[in-house]
């Protein structure tokens, strides 16, 4: 919208004229010939005036009624208005530029000067309407920046408060760690990390809770964390956050916080307590494992771990695979019954077990017969001192056990430094076994590859 208008008030005709002659090339003219008429044309007009050039006397309603219209309708501020006058006095001076006048200007005029006077007036408003308008523009935009953060504020409010809610019901320990400090915060579950409601917590404390076997898994994690990972998860035991100083299972969830520029500022953690399940399914699996007689693991568990391990590892020495089997066990169950012979089992498993390693996979591959594997061995002769203490055992167990059988074993070895399938390495021991079996029970010989 631009002003492209000057209104010309005087109620003199040739006032009027020499005015509307001057301007009428570079503007759209109006003219008023009283107050009254000014001020009914300026309501309709004020959109389009530039400037007014308002003569004082006049019949009707004179020029200080219309600046006081002017006023009180604020467009004093947006037009500007030259006053003419024939008698230009101090009080007339000073009732005019009160009432907001921007200029005065005295009878008989000088074209050129009015001219001038005219156009700065018009430069210096057209100015300060465009900042005001600029203004009015930025308080606009600012409102709505605050209407919409006065939003924000309120939604962040509600979700907190959710999330305060949810975090109540929640079983969860749920933490925030900023990056910078190392500080955290819990945000809920407190009540387990201490008696009291703890609310601050030193990445250290965190961690010194870790099981020891654990602390290397969660530094990895919290590595890929910054590396760029939006969830890291994994299952920890960590002690002293179930009141006692026991290790409990835990899921711990790592998310990251980013910054725009996709710095991490703060982690967000959890650690859901799964001790239960975790024991349950563990207790399943141990059972789907494990041969309940003799505490060893059963056929299939054993001779799937030992083809893992024979494809998995690289011989640098010897690796052995065992079969023992007790010897006239069928007389054992006849003569002393079949508890007994359970007993016997047990027993030989046990003993079995007590010669070898952790890292040993020693199983009972059914009735009467086990089985061990073992790795990084210089030779035979380590596995023919393990049979002869495993033999010594036994015969000590039934000199000091009134009413238990003596118990032999005869045992068959594979002994081998590269790698073969399973069907190979059973089948030699199987073969040193029947050798055994046929020519002295209770004696234990290797394989034989070359006769
Ligand atoms: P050998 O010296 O040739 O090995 O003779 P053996 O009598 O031990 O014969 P074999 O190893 O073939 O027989 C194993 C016997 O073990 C057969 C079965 O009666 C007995 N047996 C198998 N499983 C169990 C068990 O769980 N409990 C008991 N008490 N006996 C079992
Ligand atoms: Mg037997």
């Amino acid at each position: 919208m631009s002003r492209n208008t000057i209104m010309i008030v005087d109620d003199k005709d040739i006032g009027r004229d020499i005015l509307a002659a001057v301007f009428s090339r570079d503007y759209r003219i109006l003219m008023a010939s009283d107050g009254l008429e000014a001020i009914n044309l300026i309501d309709c007009e004020k959109d389009n005036i530039a400037l007014i050039i308002l003569d004082i006397i006049m019949p009707v309603m004179d020029g200080f009624d219309v600046l006081d219209h002017m006023h009180k309708t604020s467009l004093i501020s947006a037009i500007p208005v030259i006053m003419v006058t024939g008698q230009l006095t101090p009080d007339i001076s000073l009732s005019c530029y009160s009432r907001g006048a921007f200029d005065i200007i005295e009878k008989p005029y000088d074209i050129s000067i009015v001219k001038q006077r005219v156009n700065n007036a018009i430069e210096l408003y057209t100015y300060k309407n465009h900042l005001e308008s600029l203004v009015s523009e930025q308080t606009k935009k600012l409102e709505t920046q605050a209407s919409e953060l006065r939003k924000t504020v309120k939604e962040l409010r509600i979700s907190e408060e959710r999330f305060r809610i949810a975090s109540v019901h929640s079983s969860s320990i749920i933490f925030e760690f900023d990056v910078d400090s190392q500080e955290g915060i819990i945000l809920s579950g407190s009540g387990r990390l201490s008696r009291g409601e703890l609310t601050q917590v030193s990445f250290d404390s965190i961690i010194s809770r870790l099981h020891p076997d654990e602390r290397e898994k969660v530094q990895q994690m919290i590595d890929r964390v910054f590396s760029g990972s939006d969830e890291e998860r994994c299952e920890v035991r960590m002690r002293g956050l179930n009141g006692k100083n026991t290790y409990n299972w835990y899921i711990a969830t790592l998310t990251p916080i980013r910054s725009n520029d996709g710095e991490t500022i703060k982690i967000l953690g959890s650690l859901r307590d799964i001790n239960t399940q975790y024991l349950e399914t563990a207790d399943l699996r141990s059972r789907a494992e494990i041969d309940m007689l003799s505490g060893l693991l059963n056929r299939a568990t054993c001779e799937s771990n030992i083809r893992t391990r024979l494809e998995n590892t690289n011989r640098s020495k010897y690796s052995a695979f065992i079969l023992f089997d007790i010897d006239d066990f069928k007389s054992v169950n006849d003569l002393y019954g079949h508890d007994i012979g359970d007993r016997a089992i047990a027993l030989t498993a046990h003993v079995i077990r007590s010669q070898f390693s952790h890292s040993d996979i020693v199983g009972r591959f059914g009735g009467d017969e086990f089985v061990v594997y073992l790795e990084n061995i210089p030779g035979e002769d380590i596995l023919i001192r393990k049979f002869d203490r495993i033999c010594r055992k036994l015969k000590n167990y039934a000199e000091t056990e009134e009413g238990f059988p003596s118990l032999s074993v005869s045992a068959g070895a594979s002994l081998f430094d590269s790698t073969l399938p399973f069907e190979q390495i059973y089948k030699e021991a199987d073969t040193a076994l029947y050798d055994v079996k046929s020519s002295a029970k209770g004696g234990f010989e290797t394989f034989r590859r070359n006769g």
